[in-house]
């Protein structure tokens, strides 16, 4: 299960690091966009609030020139002594600059109308009234005299235009300081939605203007229907403008439903509130386009990864694959070799013990044959003619040559079997004592052997002794007959592995032709006819199986005419 999990995790390995690191980049993106999307709300706020700012300007300038209209008005007149045609005629003039007054209606102590002639001149005025004592803005300025000079009354269908009209009042003080009357300056609810319409940003923001208890003065949208309505039950009135005078608030609003940042501004002077709102949809609009595309921009980036690390992974997993099957092919290899390798050894070992019961066998027979042809020609050598003798010398000899044959058989079986470990070899005095064993041919031949110096080797003595016996016996007897032996034996370290030493045997014989290098090592191969030269084409094989049963080689260089050179390779010792 362990391991399962390990490939799986080795499989998958790109695509889990691109996962990881996917999610850290959506984590980093998601808790900076959050921090983007608060930045955007306290912007909208900021943006809000000063549109509120801005309105309760507008808003504050239009009724302080409405003020200061009717205090000039409420100063220079006197309601005992009217109409006054100078006066008239002089705010006549005045109305003219301010579009937004619809009429100026003065009333008496006790609300009755003393004059409702001052109009626009293009104003409609079909109805008329006689008393005004009725209206909200008399009875508060009346009742809150002397404190309070100036009210924004409830918006109302003017008494003498018919239209909706914002009653703005001001006390009339008597010359005995008394409650004299009022003037009423009939205002166009207009002017203020116009001034709302001026700082909304967005079609679906929202704003109004209402008195501080809640009255609607100008709204937008639906400014119409809601004039003169009161909102003192809603939340923002009951929650926050009965806390605070400035402030931001976000709700849903009741009649689209939209989510809502909302700021409001009280002002005192004219106990009036302006309201302005935008949706959240407009304040969080660039963070979410922004939002939605470094989100796409992730996503794309986040499948592109994840197919790069899809062909890496795919990539990772063949090699693997391609490695663990490598690795079962070469033990599969390394088996099949071991087992034919053991296969031959012992295949080898049967060859060898069969070479050698066979050859040790024959003996046996082979000396019979030989007794009794000397016993044939002992016995019945005189009743034997000419021919007779000769056949028999002829079989004499080809029992001796099949012996020597045998014999050198037996030597080549026997090495390799029951083999001593090689050892540290003494290889100048080895190299003498098979000169020495050589002394009659050498004398005969009159031969020179030169034995330099050499470094000790690892063999087994006799083998090595029997390597140098070969090579100088071969060496004398393929002697050129022009000229006497020189054989010279040297040794110096092998160029193509430094543990092992090269040993060289010399002569100045009659060569070899180099199409024969490999086929003179190879068992009764000879290259002369027999009687040329004596010998059993087993001396060479000899020696092969010597040196390469030492871990060594032996390969010969010659110049057919002028002399080959013999070299062979055995291990040096360490020290
Ligand atoms: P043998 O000497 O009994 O014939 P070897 O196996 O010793 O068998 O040698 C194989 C053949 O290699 C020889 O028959 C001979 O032709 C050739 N040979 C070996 N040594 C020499 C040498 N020193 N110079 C020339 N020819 C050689």
């Amino acid at each position: 299960m362990a391991f399962e999990h390990k490939n799986f995790a080795l499989n998958h390995a790109g695509r889990l690091i691109v996962a990881l690191l996917m999610m850290v980049m959506f984590l980093l993106w998601g808790m900076q966009s959050l921090r983007n999307r608060s930045v955007a709300l306290t912007d909208a706020e900021i943006l809000v609030s000063s549109l509120a700012r801005s309105l309760d300007y507008q808003v504050t300038g239009s009724l302080r020139s409405v003020e200061a209209l009717l205090d000039e008005m409420a100063d220079g007149i006197n309601p005992q002594r009217w109409p006054n045609a100078t006066i008239q005629d002089r705010f006549r003039t005045r109305l003219r600059g301010l579009p937004e007054i619809r009429n100026l209606v003065i009333l008496g102590p006790d609300g009755t109308v003393l004059d409702a002639s001052l109009a626009q001149p293009d104003a409609p005025m079909p109805y008329s009234t006689d008393t005004l004592a009725d209206r909200d803005y008399f009875i508060t300025l009346k009742r809150d005299f002397p404190a309070r000079k100036l009210v924004v009354g409830i918006p109302v269908v003017g008494a003498f235009s018919g239209q909706p009209s914002l009653p703005v009042a001001r006390a009339i003080i008597g010359k005995d300081g008394s409650f004299a009357g009022a003037v009423v300056a009939a205002l166009t609810p207009d002017i203020f939605r116009d001034q709302i319409q001026s700082v909304l940003i967005e079609p679906q923001g929202a704003g109004a203007l209402i008195r501080s208890d809640g009255i609607f003065l100008a709204r937008l949208p639906m400014h119409e229907e809601f004039l003169g309505r009161s909102v003192a039950q809603s939340p923002l009135f009951q929650d926050h403008l009965s806390r605070t005078g400035i402030g931001i608030a976000h709700y849903t609003a009741v009649a689209d439903g939209n989510n809502k940042i909302v700021a409001f501004r009280r002002n005192d002077r004219y106990a009036t509130v302006v309201i302005i709102g935008i949706t959240r949809s407009t304040a969080l609009a660039r963070w979410r386009t922004q939002t939605t595309t470094e989100g796409g921009v992730l996503l794309i980036l986040g499948i592109a990864l994840f197919l790069v690390a899809r062909l890496y992974d795919l990539r990772a997993t063949a090699n693997r694959q391609l490695t663990r099957q490598l690795a079962e092919n070469r033990d599969d290899l390394e088996r099949q070799i071991e087992e034919r390798t053991a296969h031959l050894a012992a295949s080898n070992a049967e060859l060898e013990r069969f070479a050698y019961v066979a050859s040790h066998d024959l003996q046996e027979p082979l000396r019979s044959i030989s007794s009794f042809l000397q016993l044939l020609e002992r016995r019945y050598g005189d009743s034997l003619d000419q021919d007779a003798h000769e056949y028999i010398s002829f079989a004499v000899n080809a029992a001796k040559r099949m012996s020597v044959l045998i014999n050198d058989l037996l030597t080549l079986s026997r090495v390799g079997r029951q083999d001593a470990p090689p050892e540290r070899c003494d290889t100048e005095s080895l190299a003498k004592a098979a000169a020495t064993a050589l002394t009659q041919s050498i004398d005969d031949q009159h031969a020179r052997i030169l034995i330099g110096p050499m470094p000790p080797v690892l063999c087994q003595p006799s083998h090595l002794q029997s390597l140098f016996q070969n090579l100088l016996g071969n060496a004398i007897k393929y002697h050129d007959d022009s000229r006497p032996p020189v054989i010279t034996i040297s040794a110096r370290p092998y160029a193509e592995a430094p543990s092992m030493i090269e040993i060289s045997v010399a002569d100045n014989g009659i060569g070899i032709d180099p199409q024969y290098y490999d086929r003179i090592f190879g068992i009764f191969q000879r290259l002369h006819p027999i009687g040329r030269y004596p010998g059993t084409g087993i001396g060479l094989a000899l020696c092969r199986k010597i040196v390469e049963r030492h871990g060594g080689r032996i390969w010969v260089e010659s110049i057919p005419g002028q002399g080959s050179t013999f070299h062979f390779t055995l291990r040096a010792t360490s020290h």
